[in-house]
């Protein structure tokens, strides 16, 4: 159902310039392609986070965290229901400076990345450098379970503060949630239904002292070998599709099958990394999806391989 004018109101009595309607979701992910979200909200801290995904709940409306964009593809027809910008919130890293097991940091869902990866690397402590160019939030990372061969979310969380979709807060261990890869599944006493998740608030880190030095020398050679093998400042959402079991990875197998440089409209698959399709300048969603839909058969009908997609395909 589409919002009401009850909803609408609501929404703009209490949030302001911090809420718009039908905005475009191009706008706000790393594809550049994507219909409107019906609303978009960017709460300014969690007293507004709390009291929107409560009142959204109350009155059955659907809604969906977003991080930084980078790893969904939202459909031509737009999203319904309420998008909660989380990049603009939720933005605090603090170091425990007295942990009985080890240093650990507490980080904001809606800290970036490359923040959380400078703050670990000043201050001496080894885990993420594996993140290092991964253009997303604290929160998605790890509902994604972002990561690279080097490590993933999953290997750095102690625990997560989550938000309820009632409205209560909720502290979950490490061992109550299930990361596999790019993938967290939330405890198993709960059940969710697309459009009315907890929202991962913020999440405690754990990591080793290291050497200053030789961690900064190892962050420089992550970055140089992601820009010397990634589209890395191309539109893209990253990777795909997720690799498949077996000795071939996904960009491989799509390399193989001689998808370089294919191209609907303007989206192509990268000619750098066989597993990126990026957005060359006006894709739109169905160029887009038209193009994982080729890859993914030409895959198939030549080694029988079913390919699933990394990214999140919503709307
Ligand atoms: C150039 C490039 C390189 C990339 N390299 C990598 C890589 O090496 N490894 C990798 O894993 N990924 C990579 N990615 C993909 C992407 O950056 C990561 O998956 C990133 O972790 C997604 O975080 P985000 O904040 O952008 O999530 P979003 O895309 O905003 O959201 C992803 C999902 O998480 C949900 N979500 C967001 N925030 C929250 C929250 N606070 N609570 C609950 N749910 C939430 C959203 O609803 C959505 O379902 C790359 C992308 C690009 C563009």
């Amino acid at each position: 159902m589409p919002l009401d004018t009850t909803t609408r109101e609501w929404l703009t009595d209490t949030f302001a310039d911090d809420v718009r309607f039908e905005e475009p979701m191009s706008q706000h992910t790393s594809f550049r392609v994507g219909g409107p979200a019906e609303a978009l909200v960017r709460p300014k801290g969690k007293g507004d986070l709390v009291r929107l995904v409560q009142w959204a709940t109350e009155h059955g409306i659907g809604y969906m965290p977003l991080g930084a964009g980078s790893n969904i593809l939202v459909r031509q027809k737009g999203i319904r229901g309420i998008v909660i910008m989380l990049d603009s919130c939720l933005a605090s890293i603090v170091e425990n400076k007295t942990p009985s097991d080890g240093p650990c940091i507490t980080a904001g869902a809606g800290v970036k990345l490359a923040g959380l990866c400078t703050f670990a690397l000043k201050q001496g402590l080894e885990g993420l450098n594996f993140a290092l160019g991964i253009p997303g939030t604290v929160g998605g990372s790890i509902r994604v379970n972002a990561g690279t061969p080097d490590g993933c979310m999953g290997d750095v969380v102690v625990s997560v503060n989550l938000l309820m979709p009632e409205g209560s807060l909720r502290s979950v261990e490490k061992t109550e949630l299930v990361f596999s890869y790019r993938k967290m599944d939330w405890p198993s006493d709960t059940a969710f239904e697309p459009g009315c998740e907890p929202i991962i608030l913020e999440a405690a880190l754990r990591l080793k002292p290291a050497d200053r030095h030789g961690l900064k020398k190892e962050a420089e050679q992550i970055m140089q070998q992601r820009k010397n093998h990634q589209p890395w400042t191309a539109k893209s959402a990253g990777c795909i599709f997720k690799n498949p079991a077996g000795e071939r990875s996904a960009g491989q197998l799509i390399d193989m099958a001689g998808l370089k440089g294919k191209r609907i409209g303007d989206a192509e698959v990268s000619t750098l990394h066989a597993n990126f399709i990026i957005n060359k300048g006006r894709a739109t969603a169905d160029d887009v999806l038209n193009l994982v839909d080729l890859v993914r058969s030409t895959v198939f009908q030549r080694y029988q391989i079913e390919l699933e997609t990394e990214v999140r395909i919503v709307g």
